[in-house]
């Protein structure tokens, strides 16, 4: 794992030594991180860079994952869709699921931190543990449009913690507590991000059965409705009409997360025996989609909601067109013919594909606007500062900031 000093040519010194001076302010105090899955997911792609890099600038920050089980997280799965806004039933049982499991998790899981930083809903609960220290609810959903029946569930809980956390504008919620916005982030210097040579992107294609002679179209994410991959396949037949062109829809699967293994057979239906479509179920391994996204001509993620979309910030630091909806936090990441193409549709994805494809100079312009764009706004010394200064509010009364 790089450490801070590698940083500094990337985004420069003084910012390097501004996180030295916030960390120092924060010495002595523990921060317990808890989430409900160690790998799959941007949350947990963003904990295992942040933790240790706090780590190392002084902060003693863990790392805590609650337990659950098969219904669980179905019943988990049901709120996280009803929270983007879609039709879901949840019953009382469900709620009831929720709750046991919850109770079993606070009776389990030691709390220690200072500052206790919980993220997104499945592990709100442990709240009820609270005693004299800090809690942070950091909310990593699109939750522009909720369900109001689940989000006064969860509301029950939120309310009892000191802030809560959103990545978007468009996500803010009456709430009778601090609201803080703060963007996620990529880490440039991880196996995810760093820069790959030729040979590894080549043997990663050739493991796969991927040939580089049409250009490549991608998308990398959890088989998830919401992130459409049919829709992207879709879209992908309409432009194939005017270019020979082939698709890769990777992606693993999140513990968290038990609807992948039906999506991915819809995926699969609709693909049907098309030899340019390549569904690759993914390991948990950083290498592999870091060589897919560099070996791909235009990125896309067409997304239904989205909280923010790591994998666009990831497209984006290595410099690739991207086409992506106009949903939750993208267009935060994509500024239309600028950084990147929106898009509303399938037709309008296709659309934008077709125009990368044919002009593979402006393709490359929008990539080397958004590399910029992501140095500047989505690189994790922004967010580490971000967290701190959150951290150190908290203990300031609400009307004044001494730092
Ligand atoms: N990811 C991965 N392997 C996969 C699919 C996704 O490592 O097979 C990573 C992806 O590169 C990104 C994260 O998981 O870092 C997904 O974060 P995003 O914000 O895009 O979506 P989420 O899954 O959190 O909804």
């Amino acid at each position: 794992m790089a450490n801070i000093e590698e940083y500094i040519p990337i985004v420069g010194q003084p910012i390097i030594d501004d996180l030295r001076l916030l960390a120092e302010k924060l010495k002595g105090k523990v921060i317990q991180q808890v989430n409900s899955t160690a790998v799959g997911g941007g949350v947990a792609e963003i904990l295992s860079r942040m933790v240790p890099l706090l780590k190392e600038l002084g902060i003693d920050t863990r790392w805590d994952v609650i337990k659950g089980g098969e219904q669980f997280f179905e019943v988990t799965k049901k709120i996280h869709n009803a929270l983007h806004g879609r039709p879901e039933e949840i019953t009382q049982q469900d709620f009831d699921i929720f709750m046991e499991t919850s109770q079993k998790n606070i009776e389990a899981l030691d709390i220690y931190g200072d500052i206790v930083f919980v993220h997104d809903p499945q592990p709100i609960a442990l709240i009820k543990k609270r005693s004299g220290n800090k809690w942070i609810w950091r909310c990593h959903i699109d939750v522009s449009n909720p369900n109001q029946r689940v989000w006064g569930f969860l509301e029950n809980f939120m309310t009892n913690y000191d802030s809560a956390v959103f990545s978007s504008p468009g996500f803010s919620q009456r709430l009778p507590i601090r609201q803080f916005l703060i963007s996620p982030s990529i880490d440039p210097l991880s196996d995810k991000n760093r820069e790959l040579p030729q040979e590894i992107i080549d043997s990663v294609l050739r493991k796969y059965n991927i040939k580089k002679d049409k250009p490549i179209i991608t998308q990398i994410s959890r088989f998830d409705r919401l992130k459409d991959p049919v829709g992207v396949i879709e879209a992908y037949k309409q432009v194939k009409k005017y270019f020979d062109c082939q698709l890769i829809l990777a992606g693993g699967s999140a513990a968290d997360d038990p609807e992948s293994g039906h999506v991915l057979e819809e995926v699969k239906t609709r693909s049907g025996h098309d030899k340019d479509i390549h569904i690759l179920l993914l390991p948990q391994d950083d290498i592999v989609v870091n060589a897919l996204q560099r070996a791909s001509d235009v990125i896309v993620q067409k997304s239904l909601k989205e909280g923010f979309g790591l994998t666009v910030a990831e497209a984006l630091w290595k410099a690739k067109p991207v086409v992506a909806s106009n949903v939750g936090g993208i267009p935060l990441q994509i500024k239309h013919k600028y950084s990147g193409l929106l898009c509303h549709s399938i037709d309008g994805a296709s659309f934008a594909i077709k125009q990368f494809l044919a002009n593979p100079g402006y393709a490359k312009k929008l990539g080397e606007n958004g590399r910029e764009h992501i140095r500047n706004n989505f690189l994790i010394m922004r967010h580490i500062r971000e967290y701190m200064l959150l951290f150190l509010s908290l203990y300031h009364r609400e009307d004044i900031i001494y730092l």
